[in-house]
């Protein structure tokens, strides 16, 4: 059988770092790790061929070779995913479509000729067979989720791997939380489930055997969401690491709550993590605790990011706005937050009601939702905000604004800088090689080199170890203060203007005059 696994295209986003690429001579932020995993599973005489849109086009020549299109990706991808399935199906090819998007809203592609929802370990036999054409139609997830015991090596070598910032490793999936907002417990479940370090050790062997060093993205929804476990694998790593001249640098994701677990902190920075994505979303603990988001108030927030930052771990956080409690004095606390905050990389969307989580059924349940949401944030809310709608994008759009010029930026990478221990590491060729090409194009020839002298100068002054860190954040500012004030924020504000229009009465109709007067 030749299978043809298709990752669909990202608009720009935050995360996708596309006005960075360049300066970096990559092409992509991420690879498809959900895809390179199904590969794995799929049956062993199936020849392969990826195709990522995020470095090359779907070509029609290549969808011929196929028998089988196998495409999957999250809710912003959707509309990509919906051009490769029917590019395939005008070739004639049968189609399978799997991973979040499918798993969550299974109804909404109805274009494929399987939905393949949910986790494919311990389910080949039903994959194959969605793929050779045997069963069609909705593969509803198993009621039981599958131990990761059972995840198989994913197929690494199918990847061009010069292509990419970053590699990525799954350790675990689910989260013990319950925010409201999350649909991360609804695909997962809020058991953590944890691979043996045996196999996330086999994963490195086989990353660094292809060659790869340098970034590595644990892409955990909550890296510490089993402590126990992870507190197992955290020496192993580290002994790892030690063994090769620590040749990968790693972030993750966990909830704040790391903070207060400064053994866990410890063991994850001599493992060589070096940052953490948290989701702060708001410094209102009315909003926190409404959304069910109860481990962020253990502690506060600005006293959490210290502790990491101080520790070594660099804090990068997703916020929210638009929450039922948020009025315009919540937003301007939500402003000076970030204004004072050591994040350099703030993301902040609208509140989102995903589909299938508790606040989408909440939402249902007072009728004030109003379409499926696209996974955009930063357009108008996909149901009735409590606050007046116009105000709470006026709002957030002055914030976006704020939060990402130039300054704001510098200042929150200085604030991280004061904070953060020395470190350790060596400078890599390539990391001179990055550095060269952000001199020039940053420091020589950019619009913002007052950023990149700024970030330069302090690092140097704190010590020349930051010198690598300081380009890095050139870098990324580059493309965050460009896509927020370029494209984030036009879209807000046109979201603004579309609200405030809707909420205008409607224009009284005209009496018809009858021709008699
Ligand atoms: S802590 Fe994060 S992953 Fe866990 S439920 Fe909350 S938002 Fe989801």
């Amino acid at each position: 059988m030749r299978v043809l696994l298709v990752h669909p295209a990202f608009p720009v986003t935050y995360w996708g770092f596309q006005h960075a690429l360049p300066i970096i001579d990559k092409r992509a932020t991420l690879p498809p790790l959900g895809l390179i995993t199904m590969a794995a599973h799929l049956p062993p005489g199936a020849e392969l061929r990826l195709v990522d849109l995020a470095l090359t086009p779907l070509d029609d020549a290549t969808v011929r070779w196929a028998e089988v299109v196998l495409v999957g990706g999250m809710r912003i991808q959707s509309p990509s995913m919906h051009a490769v399935i029917a590019q395939a199906r005008a070739l004639g090819r049968r189609t399978v479509v799997g991973g979040p998007a499918a798993t969550t809203s299974p109804q909404e592609f109805a274009d494929a000729d399987v939905v393949f929802q949910g986790e494919v370990e311990g389910r080949e036999d039903e994959l194959a067979q969605a793929l050779d054409g045997t069963l069609s139609g909705l593969r509803p997830a198993r009621e039981t989720r599958p131990e990761l015991a059972a995840t198989r090596l994913p197929r690494y070598d199918l990847l061009d791997l010069g292509a990419y910032c970053s590699m990525s490793v799954q350790y675990s999936r689910g989260c013990p939380f319950r925010c409201e907002f999350c649909d991360v417990i609804e695909i997962f479940g809020r058991v953590p489930r944890v691979k043996q370090p045996a196999q996330v050790l086999a994963e490195l062997d086989q990353l660094y055997a292809l060659g790869w060093r340098g970034t590595l993205f644990l892409v955990d929804d909550n890296f510490i969401g089993n402590r126990r476990e992870v507190a197992r694998l955290l020496p192993e790593l580290e002994a790892w690491q030690k063994q090769r001249g620590m040749p990968m640098s790693i972030y993750t994701e966990a909830s704040v709550d790391l903070a207060s677990e400064p053994e866990l902190l410890r063991g994850m920075v001599a493992a060589g993590f070096g940052a953490v994505f948290l989701g702060i979303e708001t410094p209102s603990e009315t909003a926190l605790r409404d959304a069910g988001k109860t481990q962020n108030l253990r502690l506060g927030p600005a006293q959490a990011v210290a502790i990491l930052a101080r520790a070594g771990l660099e804090v990068m956080s997703g916020f929210i706005v638009g929450f039922d409690s948020d009025d315009a004095a919540a937003l301007r606390a939500q402003r000076a937050f970030l204004a004072a905050a050591p994040i350099p990389l703030a993301m902040v969307g609208i509140l989102t009601a995903l589909p299938g989580t508790a606040l989408w059924k909440r939402l249902s349940r007072e009728g004030r939702l109003r379409t499926a949401g696209e996974g955009d944030t930063h357009v108008r809310p996909n149901f009735v905000p409590r606050m007046n709608e116009a105000e709470l994008l006026d709002g957030y759009a002055d914030l976006m604004t704020e939060v990402y010029c130039e300054d704001a930026y510098l200042k929150r990478c200085l604030a991280h800088l004061a904070l953060a221990p020395v470190p350790q590491g060596r400078v890599r060729a390539g990391g001179l090689r990055i550095g060269a090409r952000a001199l020039w194009r940053l420091g020589v020839r950019g619009r913002r080199r007052r950023l990149f002298f700024g970030l330069l100068a302090a690092s140097v002054q704190k010590s020349p170890a930051f010198i690598s860190w300081a380009i890095e954040k050139a870098i990324q500012g580059e493309h965050l203060i460009r896509y927020t004030l370029e494209d984030v924020v036009p879209r807000i504000r046109a979201a603004a203007v579309e609200a405030r229009a809707a909420q205008l009465p409607l224009p009284h109709t005209l009496p018809v005059l009858s021709e008699a007067g």
